[in-house]
């Protein structure tokens, strides 16, 4: 299938999974404050920005269910997918002039044309130092080796045309300081509104020298269609609504943020990189996209490919994993339940260890039998106090490699815990036996009321 937004928009609002805010709303907080209240329940599409005559939208994507609806697929379905996809990418299209014209070409500036203030960025969190860019994708190429990476990373405004830019220590940021320490500037194009699958194929965990959206075309059935850009000898998604154009400067850090994120807590401000931007491109009446930070949309574009990620690692320890669950409140990061058919003692603190392999980020895992609906807390919560004896149960590992941004870690160590809240294998099972009503799944309360 090919990804293109507006037609998964159209089908989040025939299925009621998106609200339509005609008032005028504000960028500064006021959109971020009513999109946090409608989500995870809805997304919404803001028709009035104030300060810009394009419409935002937010919360594309506010299910696991909604991500791989998307791409009409289940979601176990796109965990398997996702793990092909990542083993065997797919070579993307590069469409020529002659297959114009292209909408997302309808308008370019370049040069003193450039204006970042024409965009609806919003301001999301209190603290947040600037209006910053939250779901543009971030695409350049090894200087080296001439493969593109593409990822998403936070951009501030800073002014018309100069971004900062958070650059993690992944992907991005090696192949810029390959460029760096020749004294040259990258590169770089953000490509801005894409349909749910190319925000879902940018996450992928895979080495450097990957083309995520080679991945993407592997997940989508066929090759992800992209065009040239204007002034960087780059190529993006033909479909995207807006695109900027610029480059990472060498030998220039200014401050940036702080910025409310993922774990519900701010990033500081810090010295960090810069970019020139050179062009903007966007079709007539676009549609402009905001993640507001640590909502659904943005933990489980991360937590989705580490759950198909981790499905993989901790089948190699034992195959009788079932489901693994990276939970909200924990950013989808920190705590990992995992759902286990436990054949033999003591498989499921090896499906423990095996989640703790699986990302650094991961602090503490619970594993669970399959009576457990691992996406319901309640019943985790049950399924703790009702099979565990701490001593016998619970292990700690101190000191093990962690996430800096944990607040509680310690210079990025961290200690890993696991609780095993499997039923003992010996034990007489009737005794943690669920109660259960007879009947009651096929009572429809509609007869009653
Ligand atoms: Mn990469």
């Amino acid at each position: 299938m090919k990804p293109i937004l507006r037609e998964w928009l159209a089908e989040m609002e025939r299925s009621g999974m998106m609200k339509r805010i005609s008032k005028e709303v504000d960028p500064i907080h006021e959109l971020a404050g009513v999109g946090k209240k409608l989500e995870p329940q809805y997304g919404a599409f803001f028709e009035h920005v104030r300060g810009s005559v394009i419409p935002v939208v937010t919360g594309l994507i506010t299910s696991r269910e909604a991500m791989a609806r998307s791409m009409h697929m289940s979601y176990e379905e796109l965990l398997q997918r996702f793990n092909d996809a990542l083993n065997n990418p797919t070579p993307c299209k590069v469409l020529d002039q002659s297959q114009g014209p292209f909408a997302v070409k309808e308008n370019i500036l370049v040069g003193n044309q450039v204006d970042l203030g024409l965009l609806p960025a919003c301001l999301h969190h209190e603290k947040d130092s600037a209006r910053y860019l939250t779901a543009a994708l971030c695409i350049v190429k090894d200087p080296e080796t001439g493969i593109r990476n593409v990822c998403i990373h936070r951009h501030e405004i800073k002014d018309r045309n100069h971004l900062g830019a958070l650059l993690l220590p992944r992907h991005t940021n090696q192949i810029f300081s390959k460029a760096e320490s020749a004294g040259k500037p990258l590169e770089i194009a953000l490509a801005i509104s894409v349909h749910p699958s190319l925000l879902l194929s940018s996450q992928a965990t895979t080495r450097l020298g990957v083309d995520e959206f080679e991945i993407g075309s592997t997940l989508l059935g066929e090759p992800i269609e992209l065009v040239k850009c204007e002034t960087v000898d780059l190529e993006v998604p033909v479909e995207s609504e807006i695109i900027i154009e610029g480059k990472i400067l060498p030998d220039v850090r200014e401050d940036e943020g702080p910025f409310g994120e993922y774990p519900k807590t701010y990033g500081a401000k810090a010295p960090r990189h810069v970019i020139e931007v050179t062009a903007i491109t966007y079709r007539n009446h676009p549609i402009y996209h905001t993640i507001i930070p640590a909502t659904m949309e943005h933990l489980l574009l991360g937590g989705i490919s580490r759950e198909a990620t981790m499905m993989q690692t901790i089948r190699q320890a034992t195959p009788n994993v079932k489901k693994v669950h990276l939970t909200p409140a924990s950013g989808c990061r920190y705590h990992v339940v995992i759902q286990l058919d436990q054949k033999h003692d003591g498989e499921a603190k090896n499906a423990i260890f095996a989640a703790f392999t699986s990302s650094t980020e991961v602090k503490h895992v619970v594993a669970v039998d399959t009576d457990i609906d691992i996406f319901d807390m309640q019943d985790v919560e049950w399924a703790i106090s009702n099979r565990v004896q701490a001593a016998r149960d619970i292990f700690i590992i101190p000191n093990a490699m962690g996430n800096k941004l944990d607040p509680s870690s310690r210079g990025g160590t961290s200690d890993k815990m696991g609780i095993d809240a499997t039923i003992p294998m010996g034990d007489r099972r009737e005794r943690f036996q669920k109660i259960h009503i007879d009947g009651i799944e096929d009572i429809d309360l509609e007869n009653y009321l």
